[in-house]
C-alpha cells in the first residue's frame, strides 16, 4: 500500500508530490506527459509555450534551480477598436484614446472602473472595449463572471517569458521529485474505505486497484468531482458550480518585425481575443500567439489547423498593415484546450469557500481552481498542491507517531 496517491501531474500535482518527499507516493497522469496545462514545445530552435505562458514567478517554487534567462516584454499595449490600434502603457489609457472623441463613453467606463455601474449597465460599446482587455487571460467573456472578477479588466501584464519557455519549471519538478510516475493512467474513481483509500485506474485498456493511506486529487473541479465518490454533499455542489471555459492556443513563428512597439493587442472585433508578440532567442525570429477563448473556440469547431493558422494571419494583415501578405511562416502550431481557464461565475463565487481542501478523512484536493483571487493560473495550482501536501504529511506524520508510541 502507497502512503499516498497523487492523482494528476499538473503543476498542483507535481508541487504536491515535491511536498511529499520521502513518503512512498503515487504519482497517477491520465496524459503521456507531465505538465497538464503547462505545455512548453520547440521548433527551429524556439521554445514556446502553448498553455500557461507568462514566465512562473519563480519565489512560488519550493526550491531553487537555475532558471533559464527572461525576456522581457515591456513595450506598451493597444486595443483594436473602429479600425484603429489605440496604444498606452496602461489598459485606462488605451481604453482612454479608443473613446477619445465620445466622453459620455469615457465616463461610462469610468463609472465600471469605480464600481459604481457593472457590466449589464454598459452600452454595447463601452462593454466590447472592457471585455477586450479581460479576455485577454480569462477563457469567458466579461459578464459570466463574479463582480470581485470583473476587476481584472485593469491588469496589464507583462507578459515577460523564460527563453525555455514554463516546461524548464516542470522538468526542474520532475527531476526532484521521488514519486513513483505512471504515465497513460487514467484514475476512474477514487473512494474512501476503512482506513484506505481504494482508486479504481484504466492503464492500456485494463483496469486495477491501487490502496494508498492517503489521496490528493489534482485534476480540475469539472473530473474531480466526477472520480471522487466520498463527498459531503455540499462540497461536491460546490464542486459543481466551477466551470471552465475553453481556450485555443495558436503560435507562429515570424522572420522579422511585426506589431512593431506594441507586447499585446487585443482584438475585440476580431475572431481570436488577443494578439501577442514574445521575442525569442533568435534575434531573426519573433514569436506571434493567437488566443481564442470559449466562445472563439465554439466557432473554431470543425475547422483545419491550416486554416486556423490562415485566420491569424489575416488577423494580424487588419491589425498591423506594415506585415506583408508574402511572408511565410517559420514554424506553425495550434492547441486546442478543452478545460482551459476556470470561469469564476456569480454563482461559484458567491458560495466559494476557497481553500477547500479535504474532502473526506484521507482525500484531499489540490487545483488551480481553490484559489479565487487574482493571480490564479500557475501560482495557484503551485500553492494549492504544496497546501494539501502538508495537510496529508502532518496526518501521516501523526500517524508515525502513534504507531511508535503503541
Ligand atoms: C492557454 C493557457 C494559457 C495560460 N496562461 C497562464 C499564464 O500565463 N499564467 C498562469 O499563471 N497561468 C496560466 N494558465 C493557467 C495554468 O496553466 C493553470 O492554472 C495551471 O497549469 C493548472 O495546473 P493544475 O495542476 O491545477 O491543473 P492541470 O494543469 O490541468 O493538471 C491536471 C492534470 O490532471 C490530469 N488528469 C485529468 N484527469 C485525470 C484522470 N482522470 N486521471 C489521471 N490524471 C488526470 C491531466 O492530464 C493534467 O495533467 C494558462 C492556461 C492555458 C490553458
Amino acid at each position: 500500500m502507497w502512503d499516498v496517491a497523487i492523482v494528476g501531474g499538473g503543476l498542483a500535482g507535481l508541487a504536491a508530490s515535491h511536498g511529499l518527499r520521502g513518503w512512498r507516493s503515487l504519482l497517477l497522469e491520465e496524459g503521456e506527459r507531465l505538465g497538464g496545462r503547462v505545455l512548453t514545445r520547440c521548433q527551429a530552435g524556439i521554445h514556446y509555450d502553448l498553455g500557461a505562458v507568462f514566465g512562473y514567478d519563480p519565489r512560488c517554487v519550493p526550491f531553487q534551480f537555475p532558471r533559464p534567462a527572461l525576456i522581457r516584454e515591456d513595450e506598451p499595449i493597444a486595443i483594436f477598436h473602429e479600425g484603429a490600434l489605440h496604444r498606452g502603457n496602461s489598459v485606462v489609457e488605451c481604453l482612454r484614446r479608443a473613446v477619445s472623441e465620445r466622453p459620455a463613453r469615457w465616463r461610462e467606463i469610468l463609472a465600471f472602473l469605480r464600481e459604481e455601474r457593472t457590466a449589464s449597465q454598459l452600452s454595447p460599446e463601452a462593454y466590447a472595449l472592457l471585455n477586450g482587455f479581460f479576455r485577454l487571460i480569462h477563457a469567458g467573456e466579461l459578464s459570466d463572471y463574479g463582480e470581485d472578477a470583473q476587476r481584472d479588466v485593469l491588469h496589464r501584464f507583462h507578459p515577460a517569458h523564460y527563453v525555455d519557455g514554463n516546461g524548464s519549471l516542470v522538468q526542474a519538478f520532475a527531476e526532484r521529485i521521488d514519486a513513483s510516475i505512471r504515465l497513460r493512467t487514467r484514475v476512474l474513481r477514487v473512494e474512501e474505505g476503512a482506513d484506505v483509500v481504494r482508486l479504481r485506474v484504466l492503464k492500456r485498456g485494463v483496469e486495477r486497484e491501487r490502496t494508498a493511506r492517503y489521496a490528493i486529487v489534482a485534476t480540475p473541479a469539472r473530473v474531480t468531482q466526477h472520480i471522487v465518490v466520498t463527498w459531503t454533499l455540499a462540497d461536491r455542489r460546490l464542486l459543481e458550480r466551477v466551470s471552465y471555459g475553453a481556450f485555443t492556443v495558436v503560435a507562429i513563428g515570424l522572420r522579422g518585425p511585426f506589431l512593431e512597439g506594441l507586447s499585446y493587442v487585443a482584438t475585440p472585433s476580431l475572431p481570436m481575443n488577443v494578439l501577442l508578440k514574445q521575442h525569442t532567442r533568435r534575434p531573426d525570429v519573433e514569436l506571434l500567439l493567437a488566443y481564442y477563448g470559449e466562445r472563439g473556440t465554439r466557432r473554431l469547431r470543425g475547422k483545419e489547423d491550416a486554416r486556423i493558422v490562415q485566420q491569424v494571419l489575416r488577423g494580424l494583415r487588419t491589425v498591423d498593415p506594415g506585415f506583408s501578405r508574402d511572408r511565410e511562416p517559420l514554424f506553425t502550431d495550434v492547441q486546442h484546450w478543452s478545460i482551459g481557464g476556470t470561469v469564476l461565475s456569480r454563482e461559484c463565487l458567491g458560495d466559494w469557500r476557497g481553500g477547500l481542501v479535504q474532502v473526506s478523512p484521507r482525500i484531499f484536493l489540490a487545483g488551480d481552481y481553490l484559489d479565487v483571487g487574482y493571480p490564479y493560473g500557475m501560482i495557484a495550482a503551485l500553492h494549492s498542491g504544496q497546501r494539501a501536501a502538508a495537510r496529508v504529511s502532518e496526518a501521516l506524520g501523526a500517524r508515525r507517531q502513534r504507531r511508535g508510541r503503541s
